[in-house]
């Protein structure tokens, strides 16, 4: 029997956002959930990872000293809670099965990450939102995604970002600026090129997770980059 294709998407908290640039934009759940629903009707098991920099990041919580560090990353992984209860709620209604498993035991609010629960949910067609990091301050959510893509025995990552995928330099800054379709986790680590933090890169690479990184605001591009169509707007980062 033909393995099923499963995934990890990644969604920062500011692409939730939309052009306000804070908070929830229920225009941008209602469209994310039309993709994550494609991919689910079309037999792919999905597993998400929000981020949280839409409400609260550690750094930046933790800036003037006021707020230790390691309270403001407890603030900034409820944040990816706020922002899963969210995404739960915009796939619910357009009639998927949804799960939110939390890496901080919340029990009144959601289920806590276990594993193979997580795999069961998959099994059944349920999509699995992973909220809360890896629950521990220090780390980013792109690591906890990466973290989970491996747990779960992902057969990719997918980064979900507002450009095309990953440039030779900052799109926004320099007008030559040319798209790479296909790169190696070391280049993906090079300071002109930020994929995602080291720690996640680094974990991928010593697991051979490819890390693919696409326009998420192009209707019906996920479902393109899992059938490997060519035309579809992402660059893909292995070995
Ligand atoms: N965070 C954390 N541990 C984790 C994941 C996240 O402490 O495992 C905290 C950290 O403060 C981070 C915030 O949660 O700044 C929001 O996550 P992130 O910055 O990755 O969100 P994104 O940039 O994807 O919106």
């Amino acid at each position: 029997m033909e393995k099923k294709k499963r995934i990890l998407v990644k969604f920062s908290g500011e692409a939730l956002a939309g052009d306000s640039g804070f908070g929830i934009d229920n225009a941008v759940l209602k469209f994310i959930a039309k993709q994550i629903k494609e991919l689910v009707e079309n037999g792919i098991q999905v597993g998400i990872v929000i981020g949280g920099g839409n409400i609260i990041r550690g750094v930046s919580a933790a800036r003037d000293g006021i707020i230790k560090r390691t309270s403001g990353d407890h603030m900034g992984m409820l944040s990816t809670v706020i922002n899963s209860i969210a995404m739960r709620e915009a796939l619910e209604s357009v009639g998927l099965d949804v799960r939110v498993q939390s890496a901080i035991k919340m029990e009144a609010i959601c289920e806590t990450f276990i594993v193979g629960r997580a795999n069961r949910h998959l099994e059944k067609g349920r999509v699995v939102i992973f909220a809360a990091g890896t629950g521990n301050p220090f780390f980013t959510t792109d690591t906890a995604a990466t973290l989970r893509a491996i747990e779960i025995d992902s057969d990719m990552i997918i980064k979900a970002t507002k450009v095309d995928g990953v440039y030779d330099k900052d799109p926004h800054k320099f007008d030559d600026a040319t798209l790479l379709k296909e790169l190696n986790y070391e280049l993906a680590m090079s300071d002109d090129i930020k994929v995602m933090d080291d720690t996640a890169i680094a974990l991928a690479k010593d697991n051979s997770l490819p890390i693919l990184v696409c326009n998420m605001f192009k209707d019906g591009n996920l479902l393109k980059i899992i059938q490997g169509d060519e035309s579809a707007f992402c660059s893909i980062v292995r070995n």
